[in-house]
């Protein structure tokens, strides 16, 4: 097996190495870090956890601790789609070089120009950056790119993602021709092949293992239901949330919700707060004083549940995680891994919980594709609902809880019968043991209305609270 000491890395390197405690390299490290030392391009196709940060880092300290920064000339970039990736690619870098004099800048935004502006003036080793704000300094004519030596993009199929893709090509046509690139990304869509044809010269191509391989410390499970009416779904996705959390106790120290919108990570996030629980957003329209807040917090344990979007999530290194719920099935299965990856790190068992409704269904046929198992199926933690009435009008998507029917998510019975589309010959996703007989289970709640005919005065389908309100 490769030790750290065969990989050529300057001595003092190796000793931040062996203080920050890792033993052996990870695959990633022991494939790129020769070929990076060598001055190869490389393309590294990873994911967060395989250790791709230090299998730049470390090379890239190795070789820029021979030389000396130039004014506004940074001699190296490392490129990140967010503010907190690049911040943890900032620590990574300060974890490793602190036997090594180097200077070092991030630029991102929610930062004031004029401390990044004095940074450059002086010269820096290392410029770490997303790139709308790269260019903003490029623009201000306060930067020059024609010195960097090596160029690092970080988690490119999340710059895809973004909409990053013009800019990164533009910031490589800024940088010279002769530098040496490293390139990563979680996945090669064909656009991000293009970029790596067209600016990637001969690269290694090394590829890791994906972390759904080693997710087996990981507990999962999934509600799969269907909304009593559309217009309910929400709130009786929030239901189901809550009960989940509910359900798990004290065994659920701390949690990640993920939502696959930002609109959404708010709505929860006050849904839960407003229903007692310490909880707070992090997504990427937020300020960042307020997202180091929030996340300090919540790794201090101040803050118990942390809802995210995967973008704001990704790249986050938070040690102990015991739960993670998806409040959507995410729409690329990759991310159903990144996020599950929050929880049973290092050894430790966690549990991922998904909340899947039939907008869900073809999202979590491709996870249980890419994880080739499948996920095992719970009951609906929510309490069955009587039916609406008929004629119902539509109520308000009220926070306040409600002893009503409508308020509690109906399990799903009939879901993907008619659609008869199956991957693996299954007839429903909702094969667990959430299949109740019809009206035998309801206590009786939903017993016919009888003596009016087939007729229900609307007041009849309304809470106590609600009337109260109005
Ligand atoms: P990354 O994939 O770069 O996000 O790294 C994931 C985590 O693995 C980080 O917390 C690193 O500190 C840690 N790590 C990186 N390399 C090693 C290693 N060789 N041994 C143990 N842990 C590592």
């Amino acid at each position: 097996m490769t030790k750290f000491a065969d990989l050529n890395l300057n001595p003092k390197v190796l000793k931040a190495i062996e203080e920050a405690g890792y033993e052996t390299p990870t695959p990633i490290q022991a494939d790129a870090i020769p070929h990076a030392l060598g001055g190869k391009d490389v393309l590294g196709i990873a994911q967060t956890g395989t250790g791709k940060t230090a299998s730049f880092t470390l090379p890239m300290i190795t070789k820029l601790a021979r030389g000396r920064a130039r004014a506004r000339m940074p001699r190296s970039l490392v490129l990140c789609p967010t503010r907190e990736l690049a911040a943890q690619v900032a620590e990574n870098f300060d974890t490793y070089s602190k036997h090594v004099k180097l200077t070092k800048a991030l630029l991102i935004g929610g930062v004031s120009f004029k401390e990044q502006d004095v940074l450059i003036d002086k010269g820096v080793d290392v410029l770490i950056a997303t790139p709308g704000r790269l260019l903003d300094h490029f623009e201000r004519g306060k930067l020059l790119l024609t010195g960097i030596e090596i160029m690092v993009v970080d988690e490119a199929d999340r710059m895809l993602d973004m909409g990053f893709i013009p800019d990164i090509e533009r910031i490589f046509s800024l940088t010279p021709f002769t530098r040496q690139t490293l390139f990563f990304s979680a996945t090669m869509a064909p656009e991000i092949e293009r970029i790596t044809n067209t600016f990637l010269s001969a690269p290694a191509r090394i590829e890791v293992a994906r972390q759904a391989t080693a997710s087996e410390t990981i507990e999962q499970g999934a509600v799969v239901f269907k909304p009593s009416r559309r217009d309910r779904e929400s709130t009786e996705k929030r239901a189901v949330l809550r009960a989940l959390i509910e359900a798990e106790g004290e065994a659920c120290s701390n949690a990640i919700i993920f939502c696959n919108r930002k609109v959404d990570v708010d709505v929860v996030a006050k849904s839960l707060k407003k229903h007692g629980y310490d909880a707070a957003p992090i997504h990427g329209d937020l300020d960042q004083s307020q997202r180091t807040r929030t996340l300090d917090g919540f790794r201090a344990g101040t803050i118990r549940l942390l809802i995210a979007s995967d973008v704001a999530a990704r790249g986050l290194d938070i040690p102990a995680v015991s739960h993670v719920f998806n409040f959507d099935v995410p729409s690329h299965a990759e991310d159903y891994v990144h996020r599950i990856g929050r929880t049973g790190r290092a050894g430790r068992s966690g549990k991922a919980f998904t909340i899947c409704t039939p907008r869900d269904e073809k999202y979590f046929e491709s996870v249980e594709k890419l994880l080739q198992k499948e996920i095992p199926r719970l009951d609906n933690p929510v309490a069955k609902p009587a039916p609406a009435a008929k004629d119902e009008t539509p109520a308000q998507d009220s926070e306040t809880p409600q002893p009503k029917a409508s308020d509690s998510a109906e399990p799903q019975r009939e879901k993907s019968r008619s659609s008869g589309k199956s991957s693996r010959g299954r007839k429903s996703l909702d094969r667990g043991a959430d299949k109740p007989s019809r009206r035998s289970d309801r206590g009786g709640q939903d017993s016919n209305v009888v003596g009016m005919g087939d007729h229900m005065p609307e007041f009849i389908a309304l809470s106590f609270e609600e009337r109260r309100a109005s």
